[in-house]
């Protein structure tokens, strides 16, 4: 019984592999008879969610499932239930799998130390987005015409990440994802947004400039306004001027660079609507690329 709690121990080969069977599957067809939904998935979302919790419910529904979904304010949670219990509690009923969405780091591993099911990381606070950064990788494996992924097939390309680093799960679990497949990984941040400690196998700045020099792929990220203590950010338009992905920025890129964003956008903020409805951008590919991959996440999790 597999738990995937972060990006160093995801088996990545297979899971690409897995996820392009369900991309092809969906589209030769689109609405596949499923399976009859005899079995029970529960999501378990302690924060707000839409494209983790929408491609995860319908992987459920692809492999057969019922999708239980669970928001903190509409459960037991909210008459201080300890997660530890929840978990027993959606054990003791039967579910096959538990997709854990916690603001506290950890959260998973202690879920996943009481829990007869296998637990699925959807974010986990500022520490762990691992199957955002799969559909990451996958998204990029696409676009790069599907190299071998046992392979450092990234190598020789720099990827840019730029915004809240301090605050960000996606920058974590990409972090591991892309060095992992060979690429030059730069943070980039205001100084009181880039994390306190060295992070392994990534370079950080606070110089747009810099990281984004000759880049082949930019990230853009969301200030995590949820997280952040007062103060940190002094002012919106200075960050803006300084850190926002636009046309002008880009001209330090390679011209064939392409942009990402895990999403939510706040469109004029960490990037201009121009670049995120521009032609180098993969945000919709992400979004469609979830599906596959949480419904490859969750065969494996659920393999017997
Ligand atoms: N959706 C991503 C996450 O849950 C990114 C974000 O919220 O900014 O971490």
């Amino acid at each position: 019984m597999p738990h995937v709690l972060t990006a160093a121990e995801l088996p990545v080969a297979d899971l690409l592999f897995r996820a392009e069977a369900w991309r092809q599957r969906l589209l030769a067809h689109p609405s596949p008879p499923v399976p009859p939904h005899a079995r029970m998935v529960a999501l378990l979302f302690y924060e707000p969610s839409t494209r983790t919790r929408a491609a995860f419910e319908q992987a459920a529904v692809l492999l057969g499932c019922h999708p239980l979904t669970i928001t903190a304010e509409a459960s037991s949670v909210a008459k201080g239930e300890s997660l530890q219990d929840t978990v027993r509690t959606l054990n003791a009923q039967g579910v096959r799998a538990i997709v854990l969405r916690h603001p506290q780091v950890g959260a998973p591993q202690t879920a996943a130390q009481v829990s007869d099911a296998p637990i699925l990381n959807a974010g986990d606070g500022a520490h762990e987005h691992p199957t955002q950064g799969l559909l990451d990788l996958y998204t990029l494996w696409l676009h790069y015409g599907k190299p071998d992924p046992e392979t450092r097939w990234l190598r020789g390309r720099k990827v840019a990440i730029v915004g809240d680093i301090r605050h960000s799960r996606v920058a974590r679990s990409n972090r591991v994802l892309l060095s992992q497949a060979g690429a030059e990984v730069w943070l980039c941040a205001p100084p009181t947004l880039l994390p306190d400690a060295p992070l392994p196998d990534a370079h950080l700045t606070h110089d747009a400039e810099e990281a984004l020099q000759n880049a082949d792929i930019v990230m853009a990220l969301r200030l995590q306004t949820e997280r952040m203590a007062q103060g940190l950010l002094p002012s919106l338009n200075a960050y803006r001027r300084d850190y926002q992905i636009n046309t002008e920025r880009l001209r330090a890129a390679k011209p064939d660079c392409v942009v990402m964003h895990p999403g939510p956008i706040q469109r004029g903020v960490e990037i201009s609507d121009e670049i995120a409805d521009g032609e180098r951008s993969l945000i919709l590919a992400q979004v469609r690329n979830g599906v596959y991959v949480r419904a490859a996440v969750l065969e494996y999790a659920l393999m017997e």
